[in-house]
């Protein structure tokens, strides 16, 4: 006798489909599965280019919610969807669990970018096949990272499954970017696949593609203006750099405590005196070079090119002291707070500092 999985009802003369349901439940159970089922395809796509944390933790938790209404298809053993609803609970548990740590301890995202696993086709020093390792992982699989530099590859990065079996490496161009900040707790990154690739008789072997994102940890915001204050009146090295580290922190303080000088900026100097001072450089006019930048100097110019520029040439003429005296008028200005400006500003600040003991060098 026939029994539909979902409602039970059995008869001599229930038609039962091939789902192994009554085709009254048939009806409904397919409709909702092939909805949802769409809807987590959709929320998979989103999730391709989350932009923030709070955001990937709302599309996590929808996807969350969908999977478990197919879920209870799947324990009463009906068909739903690849991957089944049991599997997708667990991943996004997991990865929601994850991001909500983050979040709670004050993360933001730094970087994000899809990527692909590098040497996949070489063996493991164990004699492992990386192919037969990438074989057993799925789309979704978390990859752990361990900087292992050997040779002339000071930044290689080995790359993990869960279970400690080196699939690959880091590319260069990312290893490179980020190999500094791998053991620096101010960072905290999430790898994972995204697409395995090859497998077929025109590519034999298995390639695999990551998602990388790297979280870094957010300023406390407690008394984040009263220490930029601090560095702004005893240390501009540290202010400065900081600037380009946390620069959307450091900017959204600057704009609140100096609102006049943003008022004040505007993009005359450049037109007047920058463009033209490059374009001088540019055809070996030093002459007419020198004595524009000397003219956006005079004039106050909020352009740190203009200072720094001159200074250097004149430094280069050893002319330190005048060099000094332009560096100085920079940070007399009020521009040399614009975080925006901090690279620059940097660069005349250890200029100052070079001048500084040339100076002193002169007078023994
Ligand atoms: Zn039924």
């Amino acid at each position: 006798m026939e029994i539909c999985k979902w409602c039970n009802k059995s008869g001599i003369f229930l038609q039962i489909t091939s789902n192994g349901l009554c085709n009254r439940c048939n009806q409904a159970i397919v409709f909702n599965v092939n909805q949802k089922g769409q809807k987590l395809i959709d929320l998979f796509k989103e999730l391709e280019t989350y932009y923030d944390i709070e955001n990937a933790i709302s599309i996590f938790k929808d996807i969350l919610n969908n999977a478990k209404i197919l879920l209870q298809y799947e324990n009463k053993r009906i068909k739903t969807i690849d991957p089944p609803p049991s599997d997708i609970i667990r991943r996004y548990t997991y990865k929601k669990n994850y991001f909500m740590g983050l979040l709670n301890d004050n993360f933001k995202i730094y970087s994000g970018f899809y990527s692909r696993v590098a040497g996949i086709t070489h063996e493991n020093d164990d004699g492992s096949s990386r192919q037969d390792i990438i074989r057993t992982c799925s789309i979704g699989d978390q990859l752990f990272m361990q900087p292992s530099p050997f040779g002339k590859f000071k930044n290689a990065t080995k790359l993990f499954t869960k279970d400690g079996k080196q699939i690959g490496w880091l590319t260069e161009r990312v290893a490179g970017e980020f190999f500094n900040l791998l053991n620096d707790n101010k960072y905290k990154f999430y790898i994972e696949i995204t697409e395995i690739t090859g497998g077929y008789s025109d590519k034999p072997n298995l390639g695999c593609n990551i998602r990388f994102t790297c979280f870094k940890k957010k300023l406390n915001p407690e008394n984040l203006i009263a220490n930029i204050k601090e560095e702004i009146k005893t240390d501009k090295k540290t202010y400065l750099e900081r600037c380009k580290e946390y620069y959307s922190e450091y900017l959204e303080v600057a704009q609140k405590l100096f609102p006049e000088y943003y008022k004040s900026l505007n993009d005359n100097s450049y037109n007047l005196y920058i463009s033209k001072a490059i374009e001088f450089k540019k055809n070996q006019q030093f002459k007419e070079e020198k004595e524009i930048l000397e003219k956006a100097v005079v004039n106050d110019s909020d352009s740190p090119y203009a200072y720094e520029r001159l200074a250097t040439i004149l430094a280069e003429n050893k002319e330190y002291k005048e060099a000094y005296k332009i560096c100085k008028k920079w940070f007399d200005s009020i521009y040399w707070k614009i975080p925006n400006m901090a690279a620059t500003s940097l660069q005349i600040l250890l200029l100052m500092e070079e001048l500084d003991s040339k100076i002193k060098n002169q007078k023994q």
